[in-house]
């Protein structure tokens, strides 16, 4: 991943663009889709499978729709029997998007089109189309909220700040906080923000599998070794289930809480906004997500040319992968009652 040229700064937008090639059917309607789902590190990941199933087979084709909570190798093994299996489109939501090659390499070889969804596929030729929220933006959006967060509280700095990463595997987590450090950096560097561990790099903030018990502990270190009498004001969090094993953490301690910022709208964390202990979350809803990765099975399928929106962003360490990039949205307590008016879930729960 360190090797990885994602060149998310200085991004272009290409623009939208579809057209019939009018080539025909590329195979029948009726022909199985594999979809590779990584762990359940979050939420959106549970609902993508039931989404999956059930749009996949409401337009007629026949879903494999399959987690990996074994590991990379259950799913290297999964993707390989997609491909024994005859499957004509293989989506990808990876563990670790740098461990498939060989697996990719044989859905190639039998004809099958590969769709990253979500996670970028890394360091393959063999990756057709990505479909994904703007990953660098949702950074940007949870570094600029953590800003907005502290300065709402106290009008001017410094404020103490932590930095918590993803998981080093997903090719996301690189990106969210490169995203997140483009707006957070300046202000380390002219002493508005100061990190009193010390720790700025990704490599020092990260979180090994996404996972709750490690941000736990390792914000339990970092407050009984940098903030015995300092206050900490704001943690970046990369998402949800991160950001409430921090409050957790903060909790614990009895310190006064911190700005926290979040991802995926989880129901926890959205009522955890409400109530004014998270500080921010991103809506990027899976419906949509799900739905667009859909339509591109169905442009195959019929032979049409993909919808892209970006042909520039990113580069996979050895080609630069059409993508289709859904906006992501903050959340904060400000517009938590309107964001997800139409959402079955939230929608009640922020009434
Ligand atoms: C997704 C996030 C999610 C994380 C952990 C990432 O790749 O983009 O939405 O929070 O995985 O599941």
């Amino acid at each position: 991943i360190a090797a990885l040229a994602l060149t998310a700064c200085g991004r272009t937008d290409s623009g939208s663009s579809s057209s019939s090639t009018g080539g025909g059917e590329a195979f029948p309607k009726d022909s199985l889709i594999g979809v590779a789902l990584p762990q359940k590190t979050s939420e959106n990941w549970v609902l993508a499978e039931k989404l999956f199933n059930d749009g996949l087979t409401g337009a007629g084709f026949k879903a494999d729709v399959q987690f990996a909570n074994g590991g990379v190798s259950e799913q290297q093994n999964q993707i390989s029997a997609m491909v024994t299996k005859g499957a004509k489109v293989i989506i990808v939501g990876a563990i670790d998007g740098a461990q498939l090659g060989t697996q990719l390499q044989q859905a190639k070889d039998s004809g099958a089109t590969v769709i990253a969804y979500d996670r970028l596929l890394l360091n393959t030729d063999n990756v057709d189309y990505y479909v994904a929220y703007d990953n660098f933006k949702v950074g940007v959006l949870q570094g600029q909220a953590l800003l907005d967060g502290l300065k709402a509280k106290k009008p001017s700095g410094p404020y103490n700040i932590e930095l918590f990463a993803g998981s080093p595997d997903d090719a996301n987590a690189k990106v969210f906080f490169d995203g997140a450090m483009s707006v957070l950096k300046p202000k380390i560097d002219d002493g508005t923000l100061k990190v009193l561990s010390g720790q700025t790099s990704f490599e020092q903030a990260v979180t090994q599998g996404w996972k709750a018990e490690n941000a736990q502990r390792r914000a339990d270190t970092l407050l009984t070794g940098s903030y015995g009498t300092a206050s900490l004001d704001g943690v970046l969090s990369p998402n949800d289930t991160l950001a409430r094993a921090v409050l957790t953490s903060v909790k614990a301690a009895g310190k006064p809480l911190p700005v926290v910022t979040g991802q995926d709208s989880e129901v926890e964390s959205v009522k955890s906004i409400m109530a004014g202990e998270q500080y921010s979350t991103i809506n990027k809803d899976t419906r949509k997500l799900v739905e667009h990765a859909i339509t591109m099975v169905k442009d195959l399928q019929a032979g049409k040319q993909l919808e892209i929106n970006d042909k520039d962003s990113y580069n996979n360490g050895v080609k630069t992968v059409p993508a289709f990039l859904l906006p992501p949205q903050i959340v904060t307590m400000e517009n938590v009652k309107t964001a997800y008016v139409d959402d079955p879930v939230l929608g009640p729960i922020t009434k």
